[in-house]
């Protein structure tokens, strides 16, 4: 479980985060969503520590995670971004693999069999020697998907993930996603794909300016919004 405390961020003289409040309870599926700039990205760079808050407390079962070890964090909350992020030069096994060898310091016997599990997982087995050049953007992303799978990670972040993808490769990777949750993973997914929110989600957060503007079910924000901020937004992207 990860409890965030009323939590502040600035970006220099920029208020980003002001003041959020929120449970990600374990083995459960939280969707972000909300308008360009509402600071969706910043809250996950948080919870991960890639930026540092000005304010408030992030527990991860009730332990501080902000007087951890950025390292001994980052094998507990794994992260997949819009982009991948993968190497250029090495295979997907390798990849995968990478991590597990320098984070983990994992013999390299060790690495390549689970690397091979979990690139099986994805789908990707078939892969694996493949460079990212050599695989489609959704495959890249199932790779990247293997690679946070392969720490073994208490909790998966996802930001924006299908967002540079070509359409028709959207779906494997939502689906993908959707599996991890059927599973028990915990997770908190940042997306623009308000089906996928309304079908895999346990809780939704609607962002706005910073702050926490509505939480509730899926029937809840979707079907009963209560906020004028709120229904505005789903008239725009529904
Ligand atoms: P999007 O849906 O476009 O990804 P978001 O909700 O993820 O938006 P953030 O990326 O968290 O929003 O950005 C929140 C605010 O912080 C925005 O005003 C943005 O311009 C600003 N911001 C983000 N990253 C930086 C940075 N590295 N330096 C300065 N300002 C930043
Ligand atoms: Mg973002």
């Amino acid at each position: 479980t990860l409890a965030i405390r009323r939590l502040n961020m600035s970006y220099g003289h920029l208020e980003v985060l002001k003041g959020v409040d929120l449970v990600i309870p374990q083995g459960s599926v939280t969707c972000i969503i909300g308008p360009s700039g509402s600071g969706k990205s910043t809250l996950l760079r948080c919870l991960n520590r890639l930026v540092e808050p000005k304010g408030g407390d992030i527990l991860l079962d009730g332990k501080s995670i902000l007087t951890m070890k950025p390292e001994a964090l980052r094998r507990r909350v794994g992260m997949v971004f819009q982009h991948f992020n993968l190497f250029p030069d090495h295979t997907a096994l390798d990849n995968v693999m990478l991590s597990l060898r320098k984070i983990k310091g994992m013999p390299r016997g060790e690495a390549r069999r689970i690397g091979e599990a979990r690139l099986a997982d994805v789908g990707l087995l078939g892969r694996k020697d493949h460079r990212p050049s050599g695989l489609s953007g959704g495959q890249q992303q199932r790779v990247a998907i293997a690679r946070a799978l392969a720490m073994d990670p208490e909790v998966i972040l996802f930001d924006e993930v299908t967002s540079a993808l070509d359409p028709e490769l959207v779906k494997g990777v939502l689906d993908l996603i959707a599996d991890l949750g059927r599973q028990g993973m915990t997770m908190a997914v940042v997306t623009h794909e308000m089906g996928f929110a309304r079908r895999v989600a346990d809780q939704v957060v609607f962002m706005d300016e910073g702050r926490i503007v509505e939480v509730g079910s899926p029937a809840d924000i979707f079907d009963a919004p209560k906020s004028d901020r709120l229904r505005r937004f789903l008239a725009e992207v529904l």
